[in-house]
């Protein structure tokens, strides 16, 4: 423990003072050291004020890194003559017309954020209110509020925040560098014109001679507002390689884009996440989001996201810090599942789709250079993360499963050595993967060429039959229950076989209605498809009424393993290929798959010569 603060002792030692109130200067210097923490801070208060006037069209003019000037012109509904001194007074709002914090609809309500500015700066105000006569304009420097004047200004409002903090030396010296400053007022501007993609910005920067240079420009587009204004922030790229996010909850709505687990970056700058309409750095969405990425991304890898998250005012209170960027919710545990859950079932159904970004750099990257130029390899980095997002989840639990085998590496590990000739594998040597969909192996007499899909689903499905006959296929608990809808007497028949279910690593439990509440699922699926899972499963308890419990059952693993196997389309490495042939080989029943069709075929070195008339 530090001993106490001299200074702190001297005063307490010095006797007490008379409680008295603060001067409305030093109140406001006070509550502007939470308000207006730095110029990105007073850009973010003044484009939202803007916004809440109803602007179309707003400009946002920095210099030095917002230090010696911030300028936002917008062309809003404006502040009557008479109401200017009021503006920069403290706790005065138009926008709580009830006094009603439960039912907050502007970004603005606090009314602390031009007094603040006014506390530590030069403030000059110049509005001309809809339908007045003429503009009138007021100042306030370091607290002290100078008259209202007549003005010149056709429409809307002018506020200029000139020296920054010159009024409180200690909060200057806290500032970094300009660049940094307008790095975060940059991206303040962005954050909003997301959350307004109806509304014109420009963020310009002056310099020292007077020069405007524009930093960032976005003007809305009628067509889609918002796909327009997604790749005005984030770019055409991230649109390329994100997918719909749509899910509703219990009156909460999720909407936007999300990457793909491939279009991973390198830190969270790329996520965009709004509650009600309002921009907000909230740790609960942010936490949901790197959940639902969890297993799909390398852990120093952040997810791209634009996500709107709507609920009733009445479940969120944004009165929680003077800037307005943190919320919190009534239940935090809804919230959570919503994101997750609608997250981890857009990326499932886009299934093993891969960025495009990543996946044209690899193709890319195979082509023969130019100029006689060695062919470049993919950074392995890249090939890492190609896979990572493609690899099946982890399996706890079920070591044994013949999944997808661990030790992952690119498409360029070494191939196999050669084998010698007497000790052959049947299925011989993976040697290429075509279409991503067939592994074609060299055998001793010829080739062969392996469904990988229907193969790995036979796989997957002798390992559950093995294991729920031994000790049971192990179950991995859903971190948030999920509940599946099954009308027409599916629930029933599936929640009548609970017991059996359980024992193959499914655990449901009735829900009232036709619902059915899914608390696990079976380990060696990974993360999968719950609703068409059970929906698969209801079918096969149907399809089978007649017949004896474990003949059902058996065919209720089949339709699971179905849900857990390697897909067509996913790439694997050389390794990968020979494991899954070794496997093969030493399962029963692996030259079918659980439909009957075949997992392989082979073409014998004659088969080959016959094919080109050699023989
Ligand atoms: P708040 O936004 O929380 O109300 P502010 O101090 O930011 O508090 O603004 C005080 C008031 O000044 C607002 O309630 C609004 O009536 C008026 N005002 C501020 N900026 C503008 C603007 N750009 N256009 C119109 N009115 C504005
Ligand atoms: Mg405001």
């Amino acid at each position: 423990m530090n001993a106490p603060d001299p200074h702190i002792r001297h005063v307490r030692a010095a006797g007490r003072a008379p409680i008295r109130q603060l001067s409305e200067a030093t109140a406001n210097r006070i509550a502007a050291g939470e308000v207006i923490e730095r110029p990105a801070a007073a850009v973010k208060e003044l484009v939202e004020n803007a916004l809440d006037a109803g602007a179309r069209r707003i400009e946002v003019t920095v210099a030095a890194g917002g230090r010696t000037l911030i300028r936002v012109v917008d062309d809003g509904i404006g502040i009557p003559a008479a109401e200017l001194p009021l503006a920069v007074a403290r706790h005065a709002t138009s926008k709580l017309p009830r006094d009603d914090l439960g039912d907050i609809r502007s970004f603005g309500f606090r009314g602390e954020a031009l007094p603040s500015m006014g506390a530590v700066a030069r403030l000059a105000i110049t509005s001309r209110a809809a339908g007045a006569p003429e503009a009138a304009a007021i100042e306030v420097v370091a607290g002290r509020v100078g008259p209202v004047r007549p003005a010149a200004l056709a429409r809307g409002t002018r506020v200029e925040l000139t020296d920054l903090f010159f009024a409180t030396p200690a909060r200057l010296k806290f500032l970094r560098s300009d660049r940094t400053e307008l790095q975060a007022i940059a991206a303040v501007v962005r954050r909003l014109a997301l959350a307004e993609p109806e509304v014109g910005f420009r963020l310009s920067e002056e310099s020292a001679d007077g020069g405007l240079r524009t930093l960032f420009r976005a003007d809305p587009d009628p067509a889609d507002p918002l796909a327009a204004r997604i790749r005005a922030v984030l770019g055409r790229e991230f649109l390329d390689n994100a997918i719909a996010i749509e899910a509703m909850r219990d009156g909460l709505t999720l909407t936007g884009l999300a990457g793909l687990p491939t279009y991973s970056r390198g830190s969270a700058g790329q996520q965009f996440l709004f509650v009600n309409g309002r921009p907000v750095q909230d740790r609960l969405i942010a936490g949901a989001l790197r959940a639902a990425y969890a297993d799909l991304m390398p852990r120093d890898r952040y997810p791209a996201a634009v996500l709107f998250l709507g609920c009733p005012a009445s479940e969120v209170d944004v009165n929680v810090h003077p800037a307005k960027i943190e919320v919190r919710f009534r239940d935090p545990g809804r919230v959570r599942g919503l994101i997750l859950g609608g997250l981890t079932q857009a990326l499932a159904a886009a299934g093993h789709r891969t960025a495009p970004a990543v996946s044209a750099a690899a193709l890319g990257a195979f082509r023969p250079g130019s100029g006689g130029a060695a062919p470049q390899r993919p950074a392995a980095a890249s090939l890492e993360r190609l896979w990572q997002a493609q690899a099946p989840l982890p399996q706890p639990g079920f070591a044994d499963a013949p999944a997808a085998p661990a030790g992952l590496s690119g498409p360029d590990a070494a191939p196999q050595a050669e084998a010698e000739p007497q000790a052959e594998p049947p299925l011989g040597h993976a040697r290429a993967q075509i279409h991503e969909t067939w592994i074609l192996a060299q055998t001793r007499d010829g080739i062969v060429l392996v469904d990988q899909h229907a193969a790995h689903e036979r796989l997957v499905y002798e390992a559950m039959k093995a294991a729920a006959a031994a000790r049971g296929v192990p179950a991995q608990a859903l971190l948030v229950p999920r509940i599946v809808e099954m009308p027409g007497g599916a629930a029933a028949r599936i929640v009548e076989q609970a017991g059996a279910l359980a024992r193959l690593g499914l655990e449901v439990e009735p829900f009232g209605g036709d619902a059915v509440c899914v608390r696990a699922t079976p380990a060696p699926l990974g993360t999968c498809d719950v609703d068409a899972l059970l929906a698969d499963i209801a079918d096969a308890l149907e399809e089978g009424a007649g017949d004896a419990l474990g003949a059902r059952l058996d065919a209720v693993l089949s339709r699971m393993a179905c849900h857990g196997s390697v897909r067509a389309g996913r790439r694997l490495s050389l390794e990968e290929m020979n494991a899954l042939l070794r496997a093969m080989e030493a399962t029963p029943f692996s030259g079918q798959c659980n439909h009957g069709r075949p997992t392989w075929i082979a073409l014998s070195r004659a088969d080959l010569e016959r094919l080109f008339g050699r023989r």
